[in-house]
């Protein structure tokens, strides 16, 4: 499988370039809606045809190019059901399965940074997508777009922490320069969800981190239920 990790400087976001080698179909994670030219360069470069554009949630740090890669590639928009983006092509739930070429994604929900957050896990399980349930060392946080840290606690420890620990973890978005862990990894090292955090702990930490909203709140959620299109609602 064809794999890549790509970054927006200004977000810090991770936007994820999966295809199969053989019949050329591609998928991207988080896309960035100001790095259109630079994915849509690069699928031309690599001679790929891009068959589905995924979201791991509806972001609130930055806008996504879903409408706009659909309206250029023709490809499918995904978010999960419980996103609040009727604008999307497909309205996944946990359980189901994204297939390109010879390689697919299975879904599995998420919820607790927002309830509609999933984790793309590829079928061998060597690699998952986590968008912001979980970060390097950290989690998305859960104090606005219906988050909730008990429900990001059980979504954690049953359906990634369930993984096998040589599992990679891709998060959505990394502040420190770091790529990519482990499911063992975090298990051990991540300060809020390690193993040797209860849930109490947990709830506690998430409740105590006083941050600003996101800089970008104002124009990222209503653009991103309508999957980043540009024209004015
Ligand atoms: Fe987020």
């Amino acid at each position: 499988m064809l794999f890549r990790q790509l970054f927006d400087r200004d977000t810090s976001t991770y936007t994820y370039l999966l295809a199969d080698e053989v019949s050329r179909a591609a998928v991207l994670i988080d896309s960035v809606r100001e790095q259109l030219e630079r994915d849509l360069a690069l699928l031309e470069d690599l001679d790929l045809t891009l068959t589905y554009v995924l979201e791991t949630h509806v972001h609130a740090d930055h806008v996504t190019s879903a409408a706009l890669l659909r309206e250029r590639t023709g490809a499918r928009t995904v978010v999960s059901h419980a996103g609040g983006a009727p604008c999307a092509d497909l309205q996944v739930r946990n359980g189901d399965v994204i297939r390109f070429g010879a390689h697919a994604l299975e879904v599995r929900a998420t919820p607790g940074h927002t309830s509609g957050c999933v984790t793309y896990v590829t079928e061998n399980r060597c690699m998952a997508f986590t968008g912001d349930a979980l970060l390097i060392r950290g989690c998305g946080r859960t104090d606005f777009q219906e988050g909730d840290a008990h429900t990001l606690f059980q979504s954690v420890r049953g359906r990634i922490f369930t993984l096998p620990d040589e599992c990679a973890i891709y998060p959505g978005h990394d502040y420190a320069g770091r790529t990519v862990s482990t499911v063992g990894e975090e298990k051990r090292l991540n300060p809020r969800l390690g193993a040797h955090r209860s849930e109490a702990e947990f709830v506690e930490i998430m409740e105590n981190l006083g941050l600003a909203p996101p800089q970008r709140l104002d124009e990222a959620l209503p653009a991103n239920r309508n999957c980043g299109a540009t024209t004015t609602p």
